[in-house]
């Protein structure tokens, strides 16, 4: 965790040199399917992602997804990789990276409001870059809070189940919003949101989907990744096209103020952006040489004269047959 949200923040640095686009979603009633592309010029990426908050009740997942990391320089793809772990993990530490500019520097607490298979990454993410000690948990689903406890015994963190929101987040100056549905949900009011807080709203990403109540958002400093996107589907979707936000990255590169006072509300308005899937796949990468954790994939064609494809096929056909 530690090590990838460096990787994130040193890319967020540089964020200047990326190729950005807000994704490419393709909406029905019932979800969505997104492609993420970016590219720093040497390497180009993309992830392919869903997002059914539905699949639950039909014992799929929320998220799944699967990315490429390509070589610029010849365009043949270097690694496919699945992403629905890397994205929990990836998600992970942008909310921790992000926590380590905006949140009180004292939080030890967090609420963690959404128990389901982001929740114990992004409590993880918190301790090991953050240094929180408790975890307040809730869902509305109490087998999911079950889950998470369970998942969580032993890791090193306090962890208490709660029985509201209200509950999770008493003497918590991180709250963290990870919910799945595809409405204009109210996690957060905004009479339980006091100052000198830090608010991880990471279950709104979607047009139509979002967690926290207008009046929080009117009060709060907001820190965003890619603006034309998160104004798309993130929680300031609610609000009007020029309200005024700022980017994290320029945050981490030192162009703009994070927290100001101790009694500011902070809210970073997560959507997830495909700089973090470029870091996390350029990471990994890195990660994987000299393991044994990868295979080698017979995924390109390879003619003897790359000219002559056709050939490779007749020269197929003609073992086939001998
Ligand atoms: P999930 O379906 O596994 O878990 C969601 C949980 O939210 C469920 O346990 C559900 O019971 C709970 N929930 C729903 N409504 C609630 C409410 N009103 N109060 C409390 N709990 C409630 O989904 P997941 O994979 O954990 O993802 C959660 C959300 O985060 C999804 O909306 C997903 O699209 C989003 N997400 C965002 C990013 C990002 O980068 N910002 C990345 C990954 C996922």
């Amino acid at each position: 965790m530690v090590e990838l949200a460096d990787a994130i923040e040193a890319d967020f640095r540089r964020w200047p040199e990326f190729d950005k686009t807000p994704r490419i979603a393709s909406h029905s009633d019932i979800g969505v399917i997104e492609l993420m592309p970016t590219s720093d010029g040497q390497q180009y990426g993309f992830k392919y992602v869903n997002g059914h908050p539905g699949n639950m009740r039909r014992g799929l997942q929320t998220v799944t997804a699967f990315g490429v990391l390509a070589d610029v320089a010849t365009g043949y793809p270097v690694m496919m990789s699945e992403m629905t772990i890397l994205t929990a993990l990836r998600t992970a530490a942008t909310s921790a990276m992000a926590a380590k500019w905006l949140a009180p520097r004292d939080a030890r607490v967090m609420a963690m409001i959404g128990n389901g298979a982001q929740a114990e990454f992004q409590a993880l993410a918190m301790k090991a870059v953050c240094g929180i000690e408790e975890v307040r948990l809730y869902d509305i689903d109490p087998a999911a809070t079950r889950k998470c406890a369970a998942n969580l015994a032993g890791r090193g963190l306090r962890v208490v189940s709660c029985n509201s929101a209200e509950d999770a987040i008493l003497g918590a100056r991180i709250i963290t919003t990870c919910t799945a549905d595809k409405q204009y949900a109210t996690i957060l009011t905004d009479n339980m949101v006091g100052g000198g807080v830090h608010i991880n709203a990471v279950g709104g990403d979607c047009p139509g989907k979002t967690e926290l109540a207008p009046a929080i958002l009117h009060r709060a400093e907001i820190f965003v990744e890619y603006p034309p996107q998160t104004r798309i589907e993130g929680e300031i979707q609610q609000l009007g096209p020029d309200h005024p936000v700022t980017e994290l990255w320029q945050v981490i590169a030192g162009e703009a103020p994070g927290r100001t006072d101790a009694a500011q509300v902070t809210l970073f308005d997560s959507v997830g952006f495909a700089i973090e899937d470029f870091s996390a796949l350029r990471h990994i990468h890195r990660r994987l040489r000299g393991t044994g954790f990868f295979q080698d994939l017979d995924m390109i064609a390879d003619p003897d004269d790359p000219r002559d494809l056709f050939g490779m096929i007749c020269r197929a056909e003609g073992a086939q047959a001998a």
